[in-house]
């Protein structure tokens, strides 16, 4: 049985107690948080509370440490706890630059110890499902995706406000979105664009529109948003053949194909508001395919698992050095973008 402690018992800490729970080989040792309140409500859930970091990097049966604290204290302690010879677990955003995340991978290899970030959300089913429609061509040849989550509750919490806490809808949402795009597109960025929101907030963004552009011609819209009472898809993603939308995370969501499009239509124009047009007129319904669905791609099996697998040596981290290092670089020129209002090319 392996044994993990929790650094930061905040709302992300007890859910990952939650996942290990459904894990034979993997147990919650113990917890430390610096509020009180938190410890606890540590021994409430039946968990060791510790008296301070130290005490739970001492604790010789500890094999791995979660850091689930605020995001701009990842760096210090996930260092820490791999020269205790611990294996790491750390919370996204792992840090805020590339060169903080490379400082702590080059200590992870000095130790030989795994340091692996949470990137939970490419297990998430929507996600999946998008993979496998451009995986089985089912829109054809796509170029084009817009990954959306909206909300109407604003910038939650007290850290997520703050600057140098790394707070802000970029860091916060902007790397799980970004991230798993990148996993769909490895060809080369050609140019970015950030435009961020500042309706709640002077100090960090409320939400934010990216434009990713590739070399090859795709194209990725990315957008948070936490002042929207009324939603958009989750995913729009545009094929030669047709298009595929998730609504939400109940992963409804359709999937329209038309064998000719773009190529023999000679629709019949059609009244719209105070003209005539033949250009937007909607498609026969005998044009048209309409499709389920598929069911998701697979990933792997879920991340403890994963993580037991590499504690056993059975398995290589999933979770890649170079694919959160260019996520990191993605964001960092996104955030230059943002604050120049600029066009940012000579990415990666
Ligand atoms: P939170 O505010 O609910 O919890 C953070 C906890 O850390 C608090 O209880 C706080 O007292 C404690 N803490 C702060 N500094 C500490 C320190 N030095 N030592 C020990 N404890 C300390 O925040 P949260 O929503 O749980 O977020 C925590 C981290 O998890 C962030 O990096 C966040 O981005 C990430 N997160 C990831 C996901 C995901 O889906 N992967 C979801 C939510 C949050």
């Amino acid at each position: 049985m392996y044994k993990l402690a929790i650094c930061g018992f905040g709302g992300i800490g007890f859910y990952h107690t939650t996942l290990i729970k459904n894990i034979e080989s993997l147990s919650v040792k113990g917890v430390f948080d610096i509020k009180d309140e938190r410890q606890k409500f540590a021994l409430e859930q039946g968990f060791h509370a510790y008296d301070s970091y130290e005490d739970l990097l001492n604790d010789s049966e500890v094999d791995v440490v979660l850091v689930s604290t605020p995001n701009d204290s990842h760096k210090e302690l996930s260092i820490k706890a791999l020269k205790a010879h611990r294996n790491v677990i750390c919370e996204k955003p792992v840090v805020m630059t590339r060169a903080d995340y490379l400082d702590i991978v080059k200590v992870a290899k000095e130790v030989n110890k795994f340091f692996i970030v949470h990137q939970n959300r490419r297990w998430d089913e929507d996600f999946l499902i998008v993979r496998n429609i451009i995986e089985k061509n089912m829109i054809g040849d796509v170029f084009h995706i817009e990954s959306r989550v909206l909300g109407a509750s604003g910038i939650p919490g007290d850290w997520r406000k703050k600057k140098e806490q790394g707070g802000g809808m970029l860091l916060d949402w902007g790397v799980h979105l970004i991230d798993q795009l990148l996993l769909i597109k490895k060809e080369k960025i050609a140019s970015l664009y950030l435009r961020p929101s500042y309706i709640l907030s002077e100090e960090v963004d409320d939400g934010f529109v990216a434009h990713i552009n590739f070399e090859d011609g795709f194209t990725i819209h990315v957008e948070v948003q936490t002042t929207n009472t009324i939603m958009l898809p989750r995913w729009y993603v545009k094929g030669t053949l047709g298009t595929a939308k998730i609504d939400d995370w109940s992963n409804k969501g359709e999937i329209i194909v038309t064998k000719d499009r773009f190529l023999k239509h000679n629709s019949k124009p059609i009244k719209a508001g105070q003209g005539l047009t033949k250009t937007m007129a909607p498609l026969e319904t005998e044009q048209l395919i309409i499709e389920k669905l598929p069911e998701p791609y697979f990933y792997h099996a879920s991340f403890y698992d994963h993580i037991v697998a590499v504690l056993d040596g059975k398995e290589e981290p999933i979770i890649k050095e170079d694919e959160v290092a260019r996520v990191l670089n993605v964001l960092e020129k996104l955030f230059i973008s943002g604050q120049e209002n600029r066009i940012i090319k000579d990415i990666e």
